[in-house]
């Protein structure tokens, strides 16, 4: 059971696995505090048609180990599927969040990979954060766009998503 809510490629929680945790961080009818972050890579294709499948695995897991380090412990990363990745983080305001995600942004962006010394990966972030009652899949919605809006104005951003 723990096994199934893994992604097996990265070790972070799959979407599955996040699914058990959203009813209780986003309760129905109740006000909650949560922050969202959404990562995509960006130009994932390119980077898998330049250095094969196995180059792109490999570059997935560092960047999931990345957001997996740097976040708090008590925030939850998942990948969402493909070369996206969530990032839930409780009593945390937009503010601190966006913090958080210009944080992984830079991280990324710096990192240096072995044998693909010619490789630089970005990540595209969209940020959001509700104080109130809204329910995942909404708010979820608005970070989508604006993660959206972070590839349109040329990658490696991180922008906010509006109310
Ligand atoms: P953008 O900057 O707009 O995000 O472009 P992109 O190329 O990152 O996005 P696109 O959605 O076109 O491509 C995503 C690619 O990710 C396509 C798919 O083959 C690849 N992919 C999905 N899952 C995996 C995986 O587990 N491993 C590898 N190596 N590739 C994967
Ligand atoms: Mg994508
Ligand atoms: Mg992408």
């Amino acid at each position: 059971r723990q096994l199934s809510m893994l992604d097996q490629l990265t070790g972070v929680l799959n979407r599955h696995g996040l699914s058990e945790y959203i009813q209780d961080i986003f309760p129905d009818n109740q006000p909650h505090e949560v922050a969202l972050i959404i990562v995509d890579v960006d130009f994932f294709k390119k980077i898998n048609d330049t250095y094969g499948h196995d180059g792109g695995d490999s570059v997935l897991q560092t960047v999931a180990k990345v957001i997996r380090e740097n976040v708090r412990g008590r925030d939850i990363a998942a990948r969402w599927g493909g070369e996206e990745f969530v990032v839930i983080l409780p009593e945390t305001r937009l503010e601190e969040a966006r913090i958080a995600a210009e944080k992984l942004r830079s991280l990324v962006a710096a990192i240096t990979f072995e044998g693909m010394p010619d490789l630089q990966v970005t990540i595209s972030l969209g940020v959001g954060a509700i104080s109130g009652i809204e329910p995942f899949h909404m708010l979820f919605r608005r970070v989508d766009v604006a993660l959206y809006q972070a590839k349109a104005q040329g990658r490696n951003r991180v922008v906010i998503a509006q109310d």
